[in-house]
């Protein structure tokens, strides 16, 4: 049997060592070994090889723009909106190409090769929508883009944005987001909540909605979310992003929404640099760190994913796409620090992220989509530990970046250290 790519003797994430069998675009054997020819073969003996990474939460009309027109000064979510507000009229269909397109091939070089991100749909123009529609297309070939109608400035508080979203949709957006806490009223958002869901419920979509994102505690969007997916029978299909609110609620409120998002089948996808950075702004001391409760929804049988949010953007002056770095400051934050708890954490932005998009092709299975990526690393905790250089990514059954190793022994004091591949354990 021929193979077009053979990847040979990769360490898996659940320590499996296995050569894999490629032609076309799909996984074709995983074996010990493979002996075939095939047009090309990449040695990664030693190295821990992944199913791509996920980002389930981003916001790519946004990114790479920070400093336009100027920084945020007090770092806070609703300055930041206000300066996305100065940002807008200043668009061109053309620039917030060149900024997606440029964070693709960043993401693409970090091994993250399924996007899902929010486009504003308030404005009259719909230039983002119409921008982001286009880099869909042109990065099908490799990487995997699901766009949200995100109304940012409210479904109702903005005039136009409910007519604006719908058209969105009609245009080919996938999904139907929204911002609850951001409209004037608690009323209002609630009411959003149900409007938007029965919209995605009628034309068959998913659901994916910034919610709660603030430190009052009594903002409680995140029930109405779980009310209406179960309401309109659309279990699996709804996403509650940062749900922050949670953080600072009441305990016995939480036990009592724990099971409703359960039964609900409602996943969640907090973004922890960004919540990190953004919460527990108004707080002296002691200051909340203000991520949702990740280890309690977990252990109540809640699909949990981590998010990426902002990268030099608005919101966030920091950030390089890559997904290991999110799972970094997420396992800190929600002190996931046992080796069980950390492995899930890289799970959490591979394997939980795919299934929150939906993703049926996603994973390192024969017949499944050949998409994987090689890291300096020897297994995922070592993975989260180092960040290390991605060596080789193949996306859709071609190599599409190739980094080479770094083996270069440091000298320390006079003499060769033994530190190499950035502390590697082998
Ligand atoms: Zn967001």
């Amino acid at each position: 049997m021929n193979f077009d790519l053979i990847v040979k003797g990769g360490t898996f994430a659940d320590g499996r060592v296995a050569d894999i069998g490629i032609r076309g675009d799909r996984i074709i054997a995983i074996e010990p070994r493979i002996e075939a020819d095939a047009r090309e073969v990449i040695d990664v003996t030693g190295d821990l090889v992944s199913p791509p990474f996920v980002d389930p939460h981003f916001h790519m009309d946004a990114t790479l723009s920070y400093g336009t027109p100027r920084i945020n000064a007090s770092g806070t979510l609703l300055e930041g909106i206000g300066l996305w507000g100065e940002l807008k009229p200043l668009l061109t269909h053309e620039a917030v190409k060149e900024r997606a397109l440029a964070y693709c091939d960043w993401a693409v070089s970090m091994g993250l090769l399924a996007i899902r991100t929010h486009v504003d749909t308030c404005d009259d123009r719909l230039l983002a929508v119409e921008a982001l529609l286009d880099v869909r297309k042109t990065v099908a070939p490799y990487l995997d883009l699901q766009l949200v109608a995100f109304p940012q400035d409210g479904f109702y508080r903005d005039p136009t944005a409910r007519q604006n979203t719908i058209r969105a949709l009609d245009m080919g957006v996938d999904v139907v987001g929204g911002i609850p806490h951001f409209e004037r009223t608690m009323a209002d958002g609630t009411r959003s909540v149900t409007e938007l869901c029965e919209i995605a419920a009628e034309r068959g979509l998913m659901v994916d909605m910034h919610c709660d994102e603030t430190d009052d505690p009594m903002s409680r969007h995140i029930e109405q979310l779980a009310y209406e997916a179960q309401r309109l029978g659309l279990q699996g299909k709804v996403n509650g992003s940062h749900l922050t609110s949670m953080h600072s609620m009441d305990n016995y409120y939480v036990s009592k929404l724990l099971p409703l998002i359960a039964e609900a089948g409602v996943s969640v996808v907090p973004n922890p640099l960004i919540n990190i950075v953004i919460q527990g702004r108004h707080d002296t001391y002691p200051k909340r760190r203000g991520m949702t409760r990740v280890p309690e929804l977990l252990k109540a049988g809640i699909r949990v994913g981590f998010g990426q949010d902002c990268v030099l953007d608005p919101w966030y002056p920091l950030g390089t796409a890559d997904m290991l770095d999110v799972a970094f400051m997420g396992l800190h934050v929600a002190q996931m620090t046992s080796p069980a708890d950390m492995r899930r954490c890289f799970d959490m932005v591979t394997t939980e992220n795919a299934a929150i998009l939906g993703l049926e092709d996603y994973g390192l299975e024969a017949g499944k989509m050949a998409s994987l990526v090689v890291l300096d690393a020897g297994n995922p905790i070592e993975a989260l530990r180092l960040r290390p250089d991605r060596l080789a990514v193949v996306s859709k059954g071609k190599i599409v970046s190739r980094q080479a190793r770094n083996d270069a022994r440091l000298v320390i004091d006079g003499r060769p250290a033994s530190v190499r591949r950035r502390h590697r354990a082998d």
